[in-house]
């Protein structure tokens, strides 16, 4: 199985061997925001638009929605089906622009028309669930969160890091075992790596660099070629 102190080096090739992969939206495209309000209300909103969605129509949706909804005051004024059309063909695109308009309302109400900045007041936001909390806070407060979604909690459990049963369990779990140097980049290096290598169904175990260590992998007798 894949240890703690394995975890630097595989970081480290995952970032070489992945480096022309496709970039993810909330920690690539809106990275770069200087007004941190902004940059706020876009990864919050990007976030809650990603949930079930394939990170290229997270990009365009996500891009649609901000050029026509620059803040909470937008988002809030916006009428649903105006915002509905927008998300489209986002998952459950109807569910989110409630949600969206809900989150708008209650931080104009309650935080000056802006994101709140802890995970426990993040949580309290309609349709915000720990894996956006996390993503809010680590990408934009520069606060320590694990953002665990379904690639961190696949591979986690493939390499034998965490034996869990569902992504809020390994975060928790992370939380106790992971260095806090790692908390932030865990998820963007195993997000581009369980996107493109270490697939859901079929991941390429013959071909990959950890198949001598990887528990899923031993256990399935893959072994480097
Ligand atoms: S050996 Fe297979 S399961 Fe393990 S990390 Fe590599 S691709 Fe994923």
């Amino acid at each position: 199985m894949i240890e703690i102190s394995d975890l630097e080096a595989i970081f480290k090739k995952i970032e070489i061997d992945f480096k022309d992969a496709p970039k993810l939206y909330i920690s690539h495209e809106l990275k770069n925001y200087s007004n941190i309000d902004d940059k706020a209300f876009r990864v919050l909103v990007a976030a809650v638009i990603s949930l079930r969605t394939k990170e290229k129509t997270t990009w365009e949706v996500s891009e649609r929605v901000f050029n026509s909804v620059k803040n909470f005051k937008d988002l809030n004024n916006i009428p649903v089906e105006e915002l509905q059309s927008l998300l489209v063909p986002a998952g459950f695109y109807k569910r989110k622009a409630l949600q969206l308009k809900t989150i708008a309302a209650v931080c104009l109400s309650d935080y000056q028309g802006k994101v709140p900045e802890t995970i426990d007041e993040l949580l309290k936001l309609n349709g915000v669930g720990r894996k956006v909390a996390n993503l809010v806070v680590t990408e934009v407060f520069d606060t320590d969160g694990i953002c665990v979604d379904i690639h961190v909690h696949r591979i986690c459990n493939r390499w034998g890091l965490v034996v869990s049963k569902n992504p809020n369990e390994t975060e928790l779990i992370l939380r106790d075992i992971l260095p806090k140097k790692y908390w932030r980049i865990i998820n963007q290096r195993l997000v581009i790596f369980g996107q493109n290598f270490c697939l859901p169904i079929n991941p390429k175990c013959n071909n990959c660099f950890l198949n001598h260590k990887c528990a899923y992998a031993v256990d399935k007798g893959f072994m480097s070629s």
